[in-house]
Formats: C-alpha cells, structure tokens, sequence
C-alpha cells in the first residue's frame, strides 16, 4: 500500500516553474530515495509534500487523505516529518530542550517521555550530553539532534533533506546507520541525498530528479548498473 502517492505536481516561485508535473509514490515501509545535481527541485518537492509551500497544480495524497492544500501543523500531525537542510536547530537551546520542541503537536505530546527515552536509546551520546547547547556540538551530533526532533514528532514518514551535507565521512557513515536502522524498524523513509554512492546502497527504490523533472527511476541496483546514472552521478 502506498503511504505517498504524488500525482503531477508542479511549483512555481514567481514566473519561474521549479517543479514540473512530478508524480511518484512511497510504499509503507519503505525507504525511498530522490536524487538529483543542485537546484533540482529536490528540496522544493520537499517542501511541497509538508505544505511549507503551495502547488500549482497536481495531488498529494497521504495515507489516502488528500494533503494539498493543507497547513504544516495539519500535515505534521497526520504522521509526516521533514528533518531540514543544515539542521535548523535552536543554538542556545540545549540538546534535551530542542528534542522536546518536536513533541508540541498533539499526535506526540502524550509520549514525549516515552519517546525521548527511545531516542537516547537510538542515540546514548545525545544523553550524555543532554544539558549542553546545541551550538557547542559537532555537525554530526547536531543531524543527530536534527533526527530526534523529528522522530520526537511520532512520525510514520521521516523525510531527510541531505542529512550528510557537509558532514565528515565518519559521520556520514552515522548518519547513513542510523537511517537504515529506522528503516529496519518499520519507519517509512523518504531520502533526498546528493550522496548518490551510498543513498542507492540503501534504497528500496530511487527517483532521479533534473531541471523540475523527474528523469529516471529504479531499485538502487539497477540505478547503479544505469552508465548514464553512473556518469552523471557516480564519475565512473
Ligand atoms: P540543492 O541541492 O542545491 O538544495 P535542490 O534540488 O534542492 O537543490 P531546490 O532548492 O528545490 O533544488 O531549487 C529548485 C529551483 O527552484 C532552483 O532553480 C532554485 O533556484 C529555485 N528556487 C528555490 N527556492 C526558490 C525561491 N524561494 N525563490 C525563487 N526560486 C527558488
């Protein structure tokens, strides 16, 4: 059963169209991925599944229910949680008070103990360093921070808008474990990613996004074993 299914969506910014008549869909349970070089519309499509910005035309329907058109808290408390570019935290906020700021809608206030536990479980170093601000972490720890906040939202759909961008190799290692292990406990997991190496590894299936448009898709294996995929994306 489809969790998302996008039907030829387009967005506009002034006279100039982003999106062009995209439509794909994400299974429950599964991890997808949309790939793409810079200025895609990656995050635009993002942005336009949480209701952050309008479309132009086209359908999003969530777990059946219609979703375009709909304000962000509505959309965040049907299930659906984006973790932005670059983080977004509260830099003088500490770690444990910007964990919290996630569970303020409805859906989550009620668990809030219960999930914060289950997030120091996921993550022990955040624990450990539950009282320090935000600002005083590494970038690694910050996207991890980033992901409890979300997963603080009770979501059944996490969207990661390149949670390794600038990120150390090691932490991206990390921050690739850690998607993978969400995706092992059942959360549905919609991934943009310019780490196109690692993203088709772990991904069910795989969108590749240009100019607006969605160009290409497959299973992350058949992406892989795609020459042009591997020329544009890959460099071998
Ligand atoms: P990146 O990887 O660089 O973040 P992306 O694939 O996420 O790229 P988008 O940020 O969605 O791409 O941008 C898609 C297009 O829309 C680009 O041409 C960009 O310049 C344009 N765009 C994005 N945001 C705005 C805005 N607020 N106003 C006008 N144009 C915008």
């Amino acid at each position: 059963m489809n969790l998302l299914d996008v039907n030829g969506i387009s967005v506009n910014y002034g006279d100039i169209q982003a999106l062009w008549n995209i439509s794909f869909s994400v299974a429950k349970g599964q991890l997808v991925a949309l790939i793409g070089a810079n200025g895609a519309g990656k995050t635009t499509t993002l942005k336009s599944l949480c209701g952050l910005i309008p479309t132009a035309s086209g359908t999003i329907h969530y777990d059946g229910k219609l979703v375009t058109g709909m304000p962000v808290h509505k959309v965040v408390d049907l299930g659906i949680t984006l973790v932005p570019e670059g983080r977004q935290l509260f830099p003088k906020m500490t770690v444990e008070e910007n964990l919290l700021v996630g569970a303020y809608l409805k859906r989550a206030h009620g668990k809030r103990a219960q999930t914060l536990k289950r997030i120091y479980e996921i993550f022990p170093r955040l624990e450990e360093r539950r009282t320090q601000t935000a600002e005083t972490l590494s970038g690694g720890e910050q996207q991890m921070v980033a992901i409890g906040r979300a997963l603080m939202q009770d979501p059944q759909v996490i969207m990661f808008d390149e949670p390794s961008l600038g990120l150390a190799p090691i932490m991206v290692q990390e921050v690739f474990k850690v998607i993978q292990e969400l995706h092992k406990q059942g959360l549905t997991i919609f991934l943009v990613e310019q780490n196109v190496h690692q993203t088709l590894k772990v991904a069910d299936y795989c969108y590749v996004m240009e100019n607006g448009r969605i160009v290409g898709q497959g299973t992350g294996k058949d992406l892989e074993a795609d020459e042009s995929i591997r020329e544009a994306y890959l460099g071998f």
